[in-house]
């Protein structure tokens, strides 16, 4: 194409303020404002342009992709608008995954999101004395509750604070009790968690010196004993969360911890990571030990997280005696990791479930609760809603889902999986196209060349959007 020709294809462009003017984007600038829609359409009058330029376009594809300008704009704001974040549906049978958001919310705590978060609220305000507030102060007495039903009178000598996440939680207890001075942190529990929290690391953020004790596989009490120097200011406890040590071991029960750090004065902390407000041994989940546990082996500040056993908003949670807590309170980087009224809204209303005992309302827990032949009815119900299609094979196997989140890593629970493969599809496409499912997407495992779907993890009113996915999946793509 010459360059003459290019000029006069050019020229038929018409210009913003032209296009802006005609109904159909009159009508998209009603609902999406001005702005947005001339930022899209400047964007497809440069891609026409760009066209053009490249050659791309003669005479009678230009017309065709003028007409289609409207709509051209339509696509580029609906994509330029669309949210990214998406509801998926879990099918990888593990229960507090951190790339899918770990716990899923509880319904009450979801109404009292909606309800607090439109409008104003006593957040920060005393109503009866008409004045400021604290914000903490709405969680501060569910947990007392809380505590008082597990540990009864001992609970009066505590407080809980809330702030971001646990790392959070552990940064601000290292930072507000143990800065200037060390830290003493047994040789294997200088953990990596997912997303690079690092226990040296943090230490070393919040301004403590790390003093490491012991071995990677064994550290005794008298390790601990003979590093504490007039300079230690606490003696830390990490929880070893993602991994799991088996051999020859050893580790100074957390009461034996604690009795010898009151012999020298020095609180003990414990990064607890997942803290169950639960006894888990009713779920038959062992060797995760709970806040509780914790507290009344009489651990000076226990620290842990809202969104994982606990099965909350995602939250950091001090627990622990009351000066030392009002000490914490008062450290500015408090104020920096504070959470919203979103969290506490949501964070009140999974406590008064724990409360009321209420388990199965809280969703993470409802799904670890699940029996495996609960999961198998469900999972033969599915199959038998697809059995006509042709193309496709599932069968029901035997297996385990996980607790995820870095909790309870040595635990599984038995279930029950559907084994999934479909005719001219390999596992890892068959994965893939359930993972682009529209408009939900279903992220699955693949083990072994097979897809396999856990439904612990799928709530139970998606039962029929998996079988409608699988359905439509293979009738489409019978060859990709
Ligand atoms: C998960 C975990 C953390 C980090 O908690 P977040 O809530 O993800 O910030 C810290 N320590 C331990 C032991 C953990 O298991």
């Amino acid at each position: 194409m010459i360059a003459a020709e290019r000029t006069a294809l050019l020229r038929r462009i018409p210009s913003l303020d032209e296009l802006l003017r005609q109904n159909e984007c009159a009508s998209l600038i009603e609902h999406n404002g001005h702005t947005a829609v001339a930022d899209a359409a400047r964007a497809v009058l440069a891609r026409l342009r760009e066209e053009i330029a490249a050659g791309h376009l003669d005479e009678k594809a230009l017309q065709l992709a003028l007409d289609g300008i409207p709509a051209a704009i339509e696509r580029t704001l609906r994509s330029a608008l669309a949210p990214l974040l998406h509801l998926v549906v879990n099918a990888t049978g593990v229960v507090l995954h951190t790339n899918l958001g770990r716990a899923p919310i509880a319904a009450a705590a979801l109404e009292r999101i909606q309800h607090l978060g439109g409008g104003y609220s006593n957040l920060e305000f005393d109503l009866v004395a008409g004045r400021r507030g604290k914000r903490d102060s709405h969680t501060d007495h569910l947990f007392a509750l809380l505590f008082e039903q597990q540990l009864g009178g001992a609970a009066q000598k505590l407080a809980t604070i809330v702030v971001n996440n646990n790392a959070a939680a552990v940064l601000l207890a290292l930072n507000s009790l143990a800065e200037g001075g060390e830290a003493i942190v047994s040789r294997g529990e200088l953990v990596e968690i997912g997303g690079s929290f690092r226990i040296p690391e943090v230490m070393g953020k919040a301004g403590a010196a790390l003093r490491e004790v012991g071995t990677t596989n064994r550290t005794r009490l008298s390790d601990y004993e003979a590093a504490i120097n007039n300079r230690t200011r606490v003696l830390l406890r990490v929880h070893r969360s993602n991994f799991h040590m088996v051999g020859f071991t050893e580790q100074p029960a957390l009461r034996d911890l604690v009795r010898l750090g009151h012999k020298y004065k020095v609180p003990v902390i414990e990064d607890l990571g997942s803290g169950a407000l639960v006894d888990l041994r009713q779920l038959g989940i062992t060797g995760e030990p709970d806040v509780a546990a914790s507290l009344r082996s009489r651990v000076d500040v226990v620290t842990y997280s809202g969104d994982k056993l606990l099965g909350g908003p995602q939250a950091g949670i001090l627990t622990g005696k009351k000066e030392l807590i009002q000490k914490i309170r008062k450290n500015p980087l408090f104020r920096a990791l504070r959470v919203d009224k979103l969290t506490y809204a949501a964070l009140e209303a999974t406590l008064a479930a724990y409360i009321r005992q209420d388990l199965d309302s809280i969703p993470a827990l409802r799904m670890m609760r699940l029996s495996a032949e609960e999961i198998r009815t469900r999972a033969e119900a599915v199959i038998s809603s697809l059995r006509e299609s042709k193309s496709l094979k599932l069968e029901i196997i035997a297996g385990e889902s996980v607790i995820g989140g870095g909790a309870a890593p040595a635990a599984r629970l038995r279930t029950f999986l559907i084994a999934a493969a479909a005719e001219g599809l390999s596992a890892e496409e068959l994965a893939r196209a359930l993972r682009q499912s529209q408009p939900l997407p279903i992220v699955a495992r693949v083990e072994e060349g097979r897809v396999l779907l856990d439904l612990r993890t799928v709530l139970p009113e998606q039962d029929s959007y998996v079988v409608s996915r699988l359905g439509t999946l293979t009738a489409n793509q019978p060859n990709r």
